[in-house]
């Protein structure tokens, strides 16, 4: 069995290998070569925790493991620990014995990130000048960075619920040599070609009135029922695509616009189809598009399979007998 700790990640892991894997594995869902398994997400009554695992089975990458995942919310006061704690485990498809044990927090962001952006990649405007961010916690600064890189962008504006949060995105703006505005939503809405929330909200910040047409939006942080980032007339006028329906529609984004009554199972499209070509993705200049990001199990396997091979070629693996 080999182990990657979590201090290896940062050195093994990029954005371009990130991005890959998530691409390839949206695509296999699409083709239902790959599927998700049930989710499981318990409070478990002590440390006010959450805990969960999230698993799947990819057969075109031949990746079969969990994430196992939990919040531990006093962990930073009490222990200096970050609050977020996940691990990912693969097991041999052929046997099922244990292959890998990988530390999972680095790569959660960067899965995250790579997962918007291969939205962006696929259902934004090709001229996209401006991306307007909403959210600027720890997830938004790895969003930003990878959307930089799929298109020509010449300005980044945000906005923030806690507005003292905001020099994140700037830091991460000037490190690209991209000048950074704050602004207020409607203006972001008004102004931005590319959108990505990233909240932890549960109610929506960006309206329907907000947005101009031929936006691209990339719903990244509603993950559980009740939050909510974006109004769900929005969704009415948008094509939406997710990366897996079923919690897209329980769990994501749609999950509202679905119990208005405002949009069916069937308006909400797998990006996987995209990639895949079974889907024509953005067809018009003027179409908003609009992707649910939920974050599934699958997306965790891909990334590790992926670092477990780029560990064994460094070296940095380390093997027990197990
Ligand atoms: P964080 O705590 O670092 O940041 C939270 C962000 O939400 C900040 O910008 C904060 O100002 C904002 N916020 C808090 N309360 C708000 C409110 N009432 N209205 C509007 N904004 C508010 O968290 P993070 O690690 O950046 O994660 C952000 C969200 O993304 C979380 O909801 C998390 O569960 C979700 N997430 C989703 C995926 C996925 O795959 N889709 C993966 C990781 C995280």
């Amino acid at each position: 069995m080999l182990i990657i700790p979590e201090r290896e990640i940062a050195d093994l892991m990029t954005r371009d290998a990130a991005f890959d894997a998530v691409s390839g594995v949206f695509a296999a869902m699409a083709s239902q070569d790959a599927y998700n398994f049930p989710v499981i997400r318990e409070a478990i009554g002590h440390e006010d925790a959450l805990f969960g695992f999230k698993g799947g089975f990819d057969k075109t990458g031949m990746a079969l493991g969990l994430k196992t995942g939990g919040y531990w919310p006093h962990n930073m006061e009490k222990h200096g620990a970050i609050n977020h704690q996940s691990t990912i485990f693969l097991f041999d498809p052929d046997t099922g014995k244990v292959r890998a044990m990988v530390g999972g927090n680095l790569l959660t962001a960067l899965r995250t990130a790579a997962a918007s952006s291969v939205s962006i990649k696929h259902l934004a405007r090709k001229d996209a000048k401006v991306i307007g961010m909403i959210g600027a916690g720890h997830q938004a600064t790895f969003q930003l960075r990878a959307a930089l890189e799929q298109r020509a962008f010449e300005k980044v504006i945000g906005w923030n619920y806690h507005p003292d949060m905001l020099p994140n995105l700037e830091k991460v703006a000037a490190q690209a040599g991209l000048p950074f505005e704050a602004v207020e939503l409607d203006q972001l809405g008004h102004e931005a070609d590319v959108i990505i929330s990233i909240t932890s909200a549960f109610a929506p910040s960006l309206m329907d009135a907000h947005v101009s047409p031929g936006t691209h939006i990339a719903c990244m942080g509603t993950d559980t029922k009740g939050k909510q980032e974006v109004e769900p007339k929005l969704l009415a006028r948008a094509t939406v695509f997710t990366d897996e329906v079923a919690q897209s529609i329980t769990i994501g984004e749609a999950q509202h616009a679905i119990a208005e009554g405002l949009i069916t199972q069937s308006d909400v499209h797998q990006l996987g189809a995209v990639i895949n070509a079974a889907h024509a993705g953005r067809t018009s200049d003027d179409e908003i598009t609009l992707f649910d990001g939920t974050g599934v199990g699958l997306q965790d396997l891909a990334v590790a399979a992926r670092v477990v091979d780029l560990a064994v070629k460094k070296g940095v693996a380390i093997e027990i007998d197990f």
